[in-house]
């Protein structure tokens, strides 16, 4: 064992030379420094000035840690005047490692952020021993939730909503770039999800952008789907990239077979209003029903072909609800192919009937309007897969109570937590 433990360390801070270095009762360090700087620029006119002309009084300047211990820096800064500018103003010296209050340098800034990521503010500013306020200026000086169109070029992009408070029809619209899967970036967090709402933003994306972009994502809502025929002119364009999301098209069909359960359930239960035993068979049986059967376990997958075999027509339709699933899950399918299958399931669903109703008559109307942009999702094969993801994500940041004092605190933790943490957090 080496009898000196004591190294020197470079603070990585220009224009500073350590006078004295105390450590306080806490452990932390307070590092007094004098500043060499012999210039700066006039504020007033963008000049360099060498005049000096006195000091500032002392900043306190909270820099990195030091081996778990906090560590402050003393020093004042030099003032220069200008003899270009009538009044000769004077300009105090910032060096560029420190932040805008000049209370903390910038590699302190970055710090404080990394730790944010999937933190809340509460939780860092009781671990870096400073106060909310402290780490919310932090989010807002250096986390912008907006996009700079020269900077990005994505391929494909993702439009959905996010409800924010159940039940009061408060929404949000993401826009995200979803054209690497696994790194997808939001692109915008929008208040409301009309088509007035989403139009501004869409109107910002430059020409070329929406030229060449391969896909967009929507939901089958309509109005994500007249926005974009707002703003992509040529219709061919817009039918080849605009792709209604697969699993919106699972869900309308989903609900539309449920409606048909719910409707089988309540006869049988009156039917069977004094038989215990095929009321309790029929209990149970929502949550058979509305999944795939290869989820099923046996109790499940029992009780399921129970109801079957009360209402054999419901069969049926939970049969033709999963043949179209099936058709969506085909790997290595073209556009056509995928048509020409989905019309021979159209076929077979328009001849199901129960007591003169059939669930998939709408449903297949809904189809016949969207077709060519349900279809989309064989040649695109973008769906809310990466969209849904990100929602958990959002649910999350949610469930932690960020940002509904406002909508830009709760868009700057999306962007925080999604965006900036590729830049912020050392590659895995
Ligand atoms: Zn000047």
């Amino acid at each position: 064992m080496a009898k000196k433990t004591k190294l020197s360390i470079d603070l990585g801070l220009s224009s500073l030379k350590i006078k004295k270095v105390l450590i306080d009762s806490h452990g932390d360090y307070h590092i007094y420094a004098s500043c060499t700087a012999k210039s700066t620029i006039c504020h007033k006119c963008g000049k360099r000035i060498t005049k000096s002309h006195g000091q500032c009084g002392e900043s306190i300047i909270e820099h990195l840690p030091i081996l778990d211990q906090r560590v402050f820096i003393h020093v004042k800064w030099p003032r220069f005047k200008c003899d270009n500018c009538d009044k000769n103003p004077t300009t105090s010296f910032k060096p560029e490692w420190l932040n805008n209050t000049g209370e903390l340098t910038k590699a302190y800034e970055n710090f404080v952020l990394k730790f944010l990521i999937n933190s809340t503010v509460k939780d860092v500013s009781e671990k870096f021993g400073t106060t909310e306020e402290v780490i919310e200026g932090v989010i807002n000086r250096n986390i912008k939730a907006s996009i700079e169109w020269d900077e990005i070029s994505p391929k494909k992009i993702g439009i959905d909503e996010i409800a924010l408070r159940k039940g009061h029809s408060q929404y949000l619209t993401i826009i995200s770039d979803i054209s690497i899967p696994k790194k997808i970036n939001i692109m915008a967090v929008i208040k409301g999800r009309s088509k007035d709402n989403i139009l501004p933003f869409l109107k910002t994306i430059p020409k070329d952008v929406l030229l060449s972009l391969e896909a967009i994502s929507i939901d089958m809502s309509g109005s994500y789907f007249s926005a974009l025929k707002d703003i992509i002119d040529d219709n061919s364009h817009f039918n080849r990239i605009v792709t209604i999301d697969r699993f919106h098209v699972a869900k309308l069909l989903g609900d539309k077979v449920d409606k048909e359960r719910k409707k089988v359930i309540k006869r049988l239960k009156k039917e069977f209003e004094n038989d215990e035993e095929q009321l309790d068979q029929l209990k149970n049986t929502m949550w058979p029903f509305r999944q795939h059967p290869h989820n099923l376990n046996d109790d499940e997958n029992k009780r399921l072909q129970n109801l079957f075999k009360l209402e054999p027509a419901l069969k049926e339709c939970y049969e033709l609800r999963e043949n179209l699933y099936e058709i969506f899950e085909l790997d290595d399918i073209l556009k056509e192919e995928a048509k020409k299958k989905i019309d021979e399931w159209c076929k077979r669903a328009e001849t199901y009937k129960t007591k003169g109703f059939n669930p998939f008559t709408s449903f297949i109307e809904t189809y016949r309007k969207y077709e060519e942009n349900i279809l989309n999702y064989f040649t695109h094969h973008v769906s809310s897969g990466p969209v849904e993801g990100l929602n958990n994500k959002i649910k999350v940041i949610k469930r932690r109570g960020f940002g509904f004092r406002n909508i830009s605190n709760f868009a700057k933790r999306l962007f925080l937590d999604i965006n900036y943490k590729h830049t912020l957090l050392p590659a895995t």
